[in-house]
C-alpha cells in the first residue's frame, strides 16, 4: 500500500469522473496504463500534442501541448468529438475514421493544416495508431499532432530559394568541403543552369567533377592563386577570371564565391555565383586599346609606352646587369613631305614607317608613336651599348628605301636619341627625356644619324631650360641689343648697308649669340615679341643715321624673319607700321628670309613674299645653300637677293670645287635677276677670289665683325675704316662710302 502519493496519482485520481475511467471497465491492462502516473506524466511532458479517443472519435485524453496547440484546454475537450478541435483544412477522415479489424494495429499519418479554434491555422504532422486490448480488439485511438509551421515555412523558403537559384541568369555552382586542401579541387555537388548554359556542359559532366574544369590556358593564374589562399583563409573571394567552355572556347565571369559554415562553424560548402561579363570585357579592352594606342599606325601610344617602361625600371631596380634602353626617333624634316604633298600622304608615310620600325625590333620590344612624327622604341634586355647601335643602324637601313606612296617615291630619315637604363635614370620621364635630348643633339649633328645620352648633354638641357626662363625675362628687361655688320660692295669697295644681329646681354653670362638662344625664342614663341623689338629698333636706327650722316641717306638695312615670324599673321602690317612710323623708304629695307624658312611655309609663303614685294621692300634668301636642296623654288619666289652661306665662302679660296659651286650660283642668281652676297669673307685670298667672280656684295670679319650701336656710329664717321684691307697684288685700299 502506498501512502505517499505523487503527483502523477494525484492525477489520475482527480480525474476519476473522465470518460477515460470508464476504459479500465472494458480493459484491465487499460486501467493498468492508466494507472501509471508515469505514463502520464511522459504523455504530458511530450512536446508533441497526444489525444485519445474512443471508437466514437470522442475525446478520452489529451496532453496540454496538444490543448495548447489547438487553442483550447483539455477539460474542454474530454468527451467531444475530437474533429471539434482538430479539424484539417482538406479533409479530415483520415484519424477519425473508426479503427476497424482489418487496418488494426496498423499507423496513418498525414501532415496537413489544421484549424485552431480561434481559427488560426498550423502545419501539423498527425500520427494516428489504433489501440487494441490483449486480445487484438480495438479499443481507442491514439493520435499525436506534432506542429511542424517551422519546418514547413522552411521547406517552402528553400523551395523559393531553390526556384531563385535555377532561374537566376547569375551562374550558380556549390562544391562541397571534403579533406581535400585544395578549393579549386572540391566536388562540385550543384551547378544551376545559367551556368551549364554559358559554360556548354551538362549536369552530368560537372556534378562530381572538380571546379578545375573550367580553368584553361587562359586563366589568369596568379589570379587563382590569390582566390585559393583567399578561399583557405575561409574568406571570400571575388574575382573577374576567365574560364573555358566546354568547347574550349572562353568566357569572362564576375564570380563571388562565399564559405557557406554549418551550426559548429565549420565550413561545409563554398557557393560561388558568376556573371558572364565577356561583353563588358570586350567594350572595356576596346576601350583600353583606344586608350591606349595610337588610331593611325595602331602602334602602342604615350601612355602604353610609359606604362611600360614604367615597370621595365621597377623591375630592374637593384639589378644593374640587366640592361635595356629607350630610343627617341623623330623624323627629319617630315614638316616638309607633310606641306608639300598633304596630310593624306604624311599620314601614310607616318604609317609605312610604324610598319617598317616593327620588323627592326624583337617582338618583345615595344613600338610606340608619341604623337606627331615621333616614336619610340624601347629596348628591353640588350646585351651592351653596342646592340643599341645595331638596332639604330638596322631602322636607318630600312627608312632608306623610297616609300611608294600615292604615286610618289617619298625618302625620309629620322634622327634618333638612345637612353641606356645603365645611366642611372630613376624615373621614367628622366630616360624619356635623355633619349629626347639625345635626339636633338643627334638632329644638330647634320639629322638621319643617333647618339646616346651622356649626362653632358644633361648639363646642357638643364643650361637650355634655365635659358629659356631667363629668355622670358629677358624681353621685359630689354637686355636685347642689336649689333651691326657692314655690307660691303666688292665692286666699288663701298658701304652698302648693314645686317642687324640681335645680342642678348645676359646679366650673369654676358653676351650670348643669337645661335645660343634663337632656336629656343623660335620654339617658344618668343621670336615674335623679340622680332619685332629688333626690327622696331634697326628700322628706327637706320633712319637716325640716314639723317645725320647725308652721305650715307641710301644706306640698307639687312633684318633677319625667323620662320616663326615669316609665318605670323599680323607681320606684313606690323612691317608696315614700322616702316610709316620710322620714316624709313620700303627700298633701304631688306628682309633676310631663310630657304627652310620658305619651304617651312610653302602654302602661304608665295602669299607674303608677294605682298612684302609690292610694299617696296627687299628680299633675300639667307644661308643659301645650306638648306633646301632643290633650287625650283628660287625660280618660284620673287627674291631680290641670294647670300651665299659662309661655309662656302670660307673655302673658296682653297677648295676648287667650292670656288666652281660659288661661280655656278652666281651665275644662277644673275639668270634670275638677283644680286649676290657672300657671307663670311674672312681673308683677303677669299676677297680677291669673289672679286674675281664678280660678286658684288660681301660681308664679314674681313670688313668688320658686328658692332653695337656706338661702335658702327665711330666706322660711320671715320673717312676710310676699310683703308686696311689691302687685295693682293693691288696697292689701293678699299674706299668707304656709301654705293
Ligand atoms: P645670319 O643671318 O647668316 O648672320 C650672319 C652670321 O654670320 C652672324 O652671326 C655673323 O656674326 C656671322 N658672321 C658674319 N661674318 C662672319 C665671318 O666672317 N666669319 C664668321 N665666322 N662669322 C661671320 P650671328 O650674329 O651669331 O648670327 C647668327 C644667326 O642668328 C644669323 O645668321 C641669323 O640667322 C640669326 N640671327 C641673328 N640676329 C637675328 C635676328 O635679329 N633675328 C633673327 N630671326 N635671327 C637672327
Ligand atoms: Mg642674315
Ligand atoms: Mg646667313
Amino acid at each position: 500500500m502506498v501512502t505517499q502519493r505523487s503527483a502523477g496519482q494525484q492525477i489520475v485520481e482527480e480525474r476519476a469522473a473522465e470518460p477515460w475511467e470508464e476504459i479500465p471497465k472494458r480493459s484491465p491492462q487499460i486501467q493498468a496504463v492508466d494507472n501509471d502516473y508515469l505514463l502520464r506524466t511522459v504523455i504530458e511532458s511530450l512536446n508533441d500534442g497526444v489525444i485519445v479517443t474512443d471508437l466514437d472519435n470522442r475525446v478520452l485524453h489529451a496532453n496540454s501541448r496538444l490543448a495548447k496547440l489547438v487553442g483550447c484546454s483539455a477539460a474542454e475537450m474530454i468527451g467531444q468529438p475530437a474533429y471539434d478541435f482538430l479539424s484539417l483544412i482538406e479533409g479530415w477522415l483520415f484519424f477519425c475514421s473508426p479503427p476497424n479489424e482489418t487496418q488494426s494495429g496498423s499507423c496513418e499519418w498525414r501532415e496537413g493544416q489544421l484549424r485552431r479554434r480561434d481559427g488560426r491555422q498550423f502545419w501539423a504532422e498527425v500520427n494516428s495508431t489504433p489501440l487494441q486490448d490483449s486480445e487484438g480488439h480495438p479499443i481507442a485511438t491514439l493520435i499525436t499532432v506534432t506542429d511542424i509551421t517551422e519546418r514547413k515555412w522552411l521547406e517552402e523558403y528553400l523551395r523559393l530559394l531553390e526556384s531563385v537559384v535555377v532561374n537566376a541568369n547569375e551562374m550558380v555552382m556549390i562544391s562541397q568541403v571534403e579533406e581535400e586542401e585544395d578549393p579549386l579541387k572540391l566536388r562540385i555537388v550543384y551547378i544551376n543552369e545559367a551556368f551549364l548554359k554559358v559554360a556548354g556542359y551538362r549536369a552530368a559532366d560537372v556534378i562530381g567533377r572538380s571546379a578545375e574544369l573550367l580553368i584553361g590556358p587562359m586563366t589568369d593564374l596568379e589570379e587563382l592563386d590569390r582566390i585559393r589562399t583567399t578561399l583557405n583563409n575561409h574568406e571570400s573571394a571575388k574575382a573577374e577570371l576567365i574560364f573555358h567552355r566546354q568547347d574550349k572556347s572562353f568566357f569572362w565571369a564576375d564570380m563571388n564565391t562565399v564559405p557557406i559554415r554549418n551550426e559548429h562553424g565549420q565550413v561545409t560548402h563554398f557557393v560561388s555565383v558568376m556573371r558572364e561579363v565577356t561583353e563588358r570585357k570586350r567594350v572595356e579592352e576596346q576601350l583600353r586599346r583606344n586608350a591606349f594606342h595610337d588610331p593611325l599606325t595602331g602602334l602602342p601610344n604615350r601612355l602604353l609606352f610609359t606604362e611600360r617602361l614604367t615597370q621595365v625600371i621597377s623591375r630592374n631596380k637593384g639589378n644593374p646587369d640587366h640592361l635595356f634602353a629607350v630610343l627617341f626617333l623623330d623624323l627629319d624634316r617630315f614638316k616638309v613631305i607633310n606641306d608639300s604633298l598633304g596630310h593624306l600622304v604624311g599620314d601614310q608615310l607616318l604609317i609605312a614607317i610604324a610598319r617598317r620600325l616593327e620588323t627592326c625590333v624583337k617582338r618583345t620590344d615595344l613600338v610606340a608613336r608619341l604623337g606627331g612624327d615621333e616614336f619610340t622604341i624601347l629596348l628591353d634586355n640588350i646585351q651592351d651599348e653596342a646592340s643599341t647601335h645595331q638596332v639604330a643602324e638596322r631602322i636607318h637601313q630600312e627608312l632608306s628605301r623610297p616609300f611608294g606612296l600615292n604615286g610618289h617615291e617619298i625618302f625620309t630619315t629620322v634622327s634618333i636619341g638612345i637612353a641606356l637604363s645603365s645611366t642611372d635614370f630613376e624615373y621614367t620621364e628622366d630616360l624619356l627625356r635623355g633619349a629626347d635630348i639625345a635626339m636633338y643633339r643627334a638632329k644638330a649633328l647634320g639629322k638621319a644619324c643617333h647618339e646616346v645620352f651622356d649626362t653632358e648633354m644633361h648639363n646642357q638641357a638643364m643650361l637650355q631650360m634655365q635659358l629659356e626662363n631667363d629668355l622670358r625675362r629677358a624681353i621685359e628687361r630689354e637686355e636685347f641689343v642689336v649689333y651691326y655688320q657692314p655690307i660691303v660692295s666688292l665692286t666699288t669697295g663701298r658701304l652698302a648697308g648693314f645686317e642687324a644681329l640681335v645680342r642678348w646681354m645676359h646679366p650673369e653670362r654676358g653676351m650670348i649669340s643669337p645661335g645660343d638662344f634663337i632656336p629656343i625664342a623660335e620654339e617658344t614663341g618668343l621670336i615674335l615679341p623679340m622680332g619685332h623689338l629688333i626690327l622696331r629698333e634697326a628700322c628706327r636706327q637706320l633712319s637716325e643715321w640716314q639723317k645725320l650722316y647725308p652721305q650715307h641717306r641710301r644706306l640698307s638695312m639687312s633684318v633677319n624673319l625667323s620662320s616663326r615670324q615669316f609665318s605670323q599673321r599680323g607681320t606684313i602690317e606690323f612691317i608696315r607700321d614700322v616702316l610709316r612710323e620710322t620714316g624709313v623708304s620700303p627700298a633701304c629695307l631688306k628682309l633676310e628670309i631663310t630657304e627652310t624658312a620658305i619651304m617651312e611655309n610653302t602654302e602661304s609663303a608665295m602669299d607674303t613674299l608677294l605682298q612684302l614685294k609690292s610694299m617696296g621692300v627687299q628680299l633675300s634668301v639667307d644661308d643659301f645653300g645650306t638648306g633646301y636642296s632643290s633650287l625650283g623654288y628660287l625660280y618660284r619666289f620673287p627674291m631680290d637677293v641670294l647670300k651665299i652661306d659662309r661655309s662656302f665662302i670660307s673655302r673658296v679660296d682653297t677648295d676648287g670645287e667650292k670656288l666652281e659651286l660659288v661661280r655656278t650660283i652666281i651665275t644662277l642668281a644673275w639668270n634670275l635677276g638677283m644680286d649676290v652676297i657672300a657671307e663670311g669673307v674672312e681673308t683677303t685670298k677669299q676677297l680677291a677670289q669673289l672679286k674675281m667672280l664678280k660678286c658684288e656684295y660681301g660681308q664679314g670679319y674681313l670688313f668688320s665683325k658686328p658692332m653695337s650701336a656706338a661702335d658702327t656710329d665711330v666706322f660711320l664717321t671715320q673717312a676710310n675704316p676699310l683703308e686696311h684691307i689691302v687685295l693682293p697684288g693691288n696697292p689701293e685700299p678699299l674706299a668707304l662710302e656709301s654705293a
